[in-house]
Parts: structure tokens; C-alpha cells; sequence
């Protein structure tokens, strides 16, 4: 870690950093620059608490130099993770499409949906059974009844599926259905939640937060990782920004970056990115070539009357379209 001090630091703010960082057992080692000086925290085994130097007089920024997280570093492991659910597995040199509805509304629905998907090529299905809504008044998921719904779509179509756990009350149910824990955006720092997944056996899906920088989405991952469980998947649904053509922005070099970080897989879901179906395809598209390991894409047979998302949901005929041209573009690659 790099303390760096203001221009017009003191000599005695300087002792007093200098001091607190060794009362931590740490050695500092002040690095006289060209108009500010800076110190070099050394022989920390962890990771240095930041804001313990944060807001001290005479600190300008306070920069991490070692990578907090550790298991899930490219360092850790020399080997690129894939994991494996049933006959399908997603990482290094596979390309796995997962589809399904926002949410699962009824046996119907979703017995038509997989139908439709599993036809055009997707490998897993998906579907909110507890949905996280901005609105109370919006419609919440069927819960259990559409867990069990889930369970009937993978006996019936041999799809692996996902959904998303809401919170710790309700993990042990959804850990009994799903193929694949979902953690959704909103979750991704919800801290006892990732610990009981570090002790699910379960693969968990952990969506970017969409205010989240890529280190703290990373360290998101650490806490699975940390307890236990190794078997996580990233995903990237875009950023919230100011823009309005789009509902979020899809940081696509994310990509190319959490890859040289780190191990593990790492899938784009264009859908909650777009937030409207008329970019799903090219940002899928845009996925695939960027190097993602996978898609998450929202599919409807009748996006019009979907309770949730219909708007970025994809009609049957455009995820056929949408899985011919990914499927291209990855054999191109
Ligand atoms: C979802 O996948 O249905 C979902 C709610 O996603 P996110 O957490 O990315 O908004
Ligand atoms: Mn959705």
C-alpha cells in the first residue's frame, strides 16, 4: 500500500503516518517524490485497512498496491477454472448460453419458454422464482411454487437451471432446486449472504454490483471463495451511468481485464444491460467477440405480457438469431 501525502504535508504529519503504520507492525518507508512524499507500507502479510490512513492531515490518497483478493487472483492458480454442472461446463474454451424469462410466471410459461430455448441452443435455463423488485407493488416471483416449476423444466427438458437467491432466509430452499445460485446485483455485497454461499455446494453466479468497482466485485467472489466454495461464475449485466439510451452500460472491458485477474469464468448478461431487446443481439454479439466465457440472456414467447422485464425480453425468433451469430462469431475465434 502507497500513502501518498499533499504537496504541503508536514515533516510532523509525515512522523505521524509514519508512526501509525508502524504501531501496525508494518514497516513504512517514506519515498521522497518530486513535489509530495509518499510511504511505502511494507512487510503486511494481509491486506492493509485503508481507512485507517484515510482522512489522517496530510494525506492526499491512500492506493492499494497488492491485490487484496488472493484466491481468487490468476496468481492463486495457474489453470483458468471451469466448472461443471451436469454435461455442461463454463470457463476456458467452452461458450455456454444460458436463457430463460425474467421471471417464472407459471408452469405454462416456463415449460414454453424452455421448449423454445432449449431449441435454439441454450445449454441452461434461467428464471427469477424470488424476484428483487424496485417496486413492492410489482410482482415479487411465485417463490417456492416457482422453485419447484424449475426443478420440472430440468426433469423435463435435462436443462441445468439457474435462479436467484434473494436473501439467507430462503438460501437452504433455493440450494435445493437450482443448478446454480444466482446472486443478483443488488446482493453482490450483501456479506452474510456470500458467506452462506461460500458454504453451499452449489456453482454461484455473482452478478456485478451495478455501482461496483471490478475490486470490490472481486472481493465479492474472495468471500464465496473464502469459505469454502470455489466453483464461481462472474457476470457483468452493466454499470448504472448517466446514459438514457440504454437501462445500464455494459462494460464490456471487464472482460479482458477480470481475465488477466483472475481465474474464474466470466459471463454477460446484454439483457439487464440493454434493458431494451433491440441491443440484446449486437451487445451479445459484442460478448462473445470481447472473449466472455458466456450469455445470460432474458427470453419470452410473449414479452408483451411478461411481469417483469418484457421490454429486454427477446421474442423465440430473435435467441435463435441471436445463438446462430454467437455461435459464429465463437468458432471464428
Ligand atoms: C435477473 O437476472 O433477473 C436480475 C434481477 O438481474 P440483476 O441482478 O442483474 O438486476
Ligand atoms: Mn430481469
Amino acid at each position: 500500500m502507497l500513502i501518498v501525502m499533499d504537496k504541503n504535508a508536514t515533516p510532523q504529519q509525515i512522523d505521524t503516518v509514519s508512526q501509525k503504520v508502524e504501531e501496525r507492525g508494518y514497516e513504512a518507508r517514506p519515498i521522497p517524490g518530486g513535489d509530495r512524499v509518499s510511504i511505502c507500507v511494507l512487510r503486511n502479510k494481509g491486506a492493509v485497512d485503508a481507512s485507517l490512513f484515510i482522512g489522517m492531515a496530510g494525506v492526499k490518497e491512500v492506493i492499494p498496491v497488492t491485490r487484496p483478493y488472493k484466491l481468487v487472483r490468476r496468481e492463486s492458480q495457474s489453470e483458468d477454472t471451469v466448472i461443471r454442472i451436469g454435461d455442461i461446463a463454463i470457463g476456458n474454451g467452452h461458450q455456454t448460453v444460458i436463457a430463460g424469462p425474467c421471471a417464472i410466471e407459471s408452469e405454462t410459461q416456463a415449460l414454453t419458454i424452455a421448449a423454445l430455448v432449449k431449441d435454439a441452443g441454450a445449454q441452461m435455463f434461467r428464471g427469477g422464482a424470488f424476484k428483487p423488485r424496485t417496486s413492492p407493488y410489482s410482482f415479487q416471483g411465485l417463490g417456492v411454487e416457482g422453485l419447484k416449476i424449475l426443478a420440472k423444466v430440468r426433469d423435463e427438458f435435462g436443462l441445468p437451471v439457474v435462479t436467484e437467491v434473494m436473501d439467507y432466509e430462503t438460501f437452504d430452499v433455493v440450494e435445493e432446486y437450482a443448478d446454480m445460485i444466482q446472486i443478483g446485483t443488488r446482493n453482490m455485497q450483501n456479506f452474510s449472504l456470500l458467506r452462506r454461499a461460500g458454504r453451499s455446494h452449489r456453482p454461484v453466479m455473482l452478478k456485478r454490483g451495478m455501482a461496483a468497482t471490478i475490486d470490490e466485485w472481486l472481493m465479492a467472489a474472495e468471500y464465496i471463495m473464502e469459505g469454502g466454495n470455489v466453483q464461481v461464475i462472474l457476470c457483468e449485466r452493466g454499470m448504472r451511468t448517466f446514459v438514457h439510451h440504454s437501462r445500464n452500460t455494459l462494460d464490456l472491458s471487464a472482460v479482458p481485464y477480470v481475465q488477466k485477474e483472475s481465474h474464474l469464468p466470466i459471463i454477460i448478461d446484454p439483457s439487464h444491460a440493454a434493458g431494451r431487446r433491440d441491443q440484446v443481439i449486437p451487445l451479445a454479439r459484442a460478448a462473445v467477440a470481447v472473449g466472455a466465457h458466456g450469455l445470460m440472456v432474458e427470453v419470452h414467447h410473449q414479452p408483451d405480457q411478461a411481469l417483469s422485464d418484457g421490454a429486454q425480453s427477446l421474442f423465440p425468433d430473435q435467441f435463435e438469431a441471436l445463438c446462430r451469430q454467437v455461435r459464429h462469431i465463437f468458432e471464428l475465434l
